[in-house]
């Protein structure tokens, strides 16, 4: 046990059975703990890395953690470190999340799966044999188990064309490259794709083609697929069949004017019943698609950067009375919801103490729609990406006594910036 730690302990007992409150049964005070500890973890091993470091683990665990999830059914229940906490950022966007593992990727059982947070506590140092054994039998000695800046430029990036399925194999120094955008340069690909070969923006135009012209079930185009309220759009996208997948763009960079300019044409021809389907697909192309070259609808390593502020402020915070934070935490989420649930106009954003709760809640993927789409008829989306200084004004607002209460900030919104997060 590593002693420097805050939250390497067992999670608060309560003093009585019920004493603790819990939401939805999955929110309680000691999935909060273990969440806690999951961060601190996590950051605490970041933070033995350079920035240079950092930003090469986090290419390579946003990798390991497609190969885990498309191999979930070997069996690993508690994935690495890495993997862990790369799954756990994608939950926190409730509505590309769901988009994501259950209708584009097919990953409905990793979805329904309870995140293992006891399990992450109770393993940090000790690991599953079995879990360890089967990792090694699915991935080789290539991709180990433990990720760290010793093995991780070990190996090789390989992963199947979208378009073609040949597999694109680099050294993992030129894939971070390309993954941040710092080379841009054409290397061989056989399968398809221009005689002078392709670059990670290629890549990233072919995910979307290859969305585009998906077969069976159709079109799953990103950010497509849901209506504002979270659930499943019975009549797709209208504008989708109508415009024809780009093979050159040109600047590279601007894959979103490209299709603007196609998809102007189309609503030109098709008019105002397709305006809203015709925004959907472009914001879609412009937040899911442009310069993101992973498999996934949000860039999830931006995410993770956005995380690390989340972290900072817990770390900072006084955790002497641990429990009563955490208590504090449950029945103001609690608190938050309802507040949602008679102001569905109001965009809510929750304060660091409910974003515990927040979380620990949206990591129980299936649990967390149910309950949202019960109680305020729509799954809450969740948005870490408030500007610092807007918060601060609402605070000096709060202490004047202009606005609501301290656990929660609120901005009117229009209905469709609330649609989505990134
Ligand atoms: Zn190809």
């Amino acid at each position: 046990m590593n002693l420097n730690l805050k939250f390497a302990s067992n999670a608060p007992l309560p003093p009585t059975v019920k004493f603790f409150p819990h939401l939805d049964r999955v929110v309680t005070v000691e999935h909060c703990y273990y969440y806690l500890s999951f961060l601190e973890r996590f950051w605490t091993f970041m933070d033995t890395m350079t920035l240079y470091e950092q930003r090469h683990y986090l290419a390579r665990a946003e990798v390991r953690y497609e190969k885990w999830l498309h191999n979930f059914n070997e069996g690993i229940r508690v994935p690495p470190l890495d993997v862990a906490f790369l799954w756990h950022i994608h939950a926190l966007s409730p509505l590309r999340y769901y988009e994501d593992l259950v209708l584009r990727l097919r990953c409905n059982a990793v979805f329904d799966e309870i995140f293992p947070l006891d399990n992450l506590h109770h393993t940090a140092n000790d690991p599953h044999m079995n879990d360890l054994n089967i990792w090694n039998q699915v991935f080789g000695e290539d991709e180990p188990y433990f990720l760290s800046p010793e093995n991780m430029y070990d190996g090789t990036y390989s992963r199947p064309c979208y378009a073609c399925q040949q597999e694109i194999v680099l050294p993992w120094s030129a894939y971070f490259e390309y993954r941040y955008g710092v080379n841009t340069t054409r290397f061989p690909h056989d399968g398809c794709g221009p005689a002078e070969g392709i670059n990670f923006l290629d890549v990233a135009r072919m995910k979307l083609e290859s969305d585009l012209t998906n077969k069976c079930p159709g079109p799953i185009v990103a950010g497509t697929l849901l209506k504002p309220n979270g659930t499943i759009r019975k009549k797709p996208n209208k504008m989708v069949t109508k415009i024809k997948p780009l093979q050159i763009i040109l600047p590279q960079e601007e894959m979103d004017y490209a299709y603007e300019r196609q998809i102007q044409e189309q609503l030109k021809f098709f008019g105002k019943k397709y305006e809203y389907d015709a925004n959907e697909l472009l914001y879609a192309i412009r937040t899911s698609y442009q310069s993101n070259p992973t498999p996934f609808s949000i860039d999830l390593i931006h995410a993770v950067s956005r995380q690390r502020r989340f972290y900072d402020t817990i770390i900072s915070m006084d955790w002497s009375s641990e429990s009563d934070i955490l208590i504090a935490s449950i029945r103001h989420y609690h608190n938050f919801m309802a507040t949602l649930k008679h102001q569905s106009n109001l965009h809510a954003v929750p304060t660091v103490e409910i974003d515990i709760a927040f979380h620990v809640h949206m990591l129980c993927g299936p649990q967390y729609r149910k309950f949202t789409l019960k109680h305020l008829h729509q799954v809450i989306n969740h948005d870490d990406n408030i500007p610092e200084n807007y918060i601060k004004e609402y605070t000096a607002r709060w202490k004047r006594g202009i606005v609501a209460p301290p656990y929660i900030y609120m901005v009117k919104e229009t209905k469709k910036e609330s649609r989505h997060v990134y």
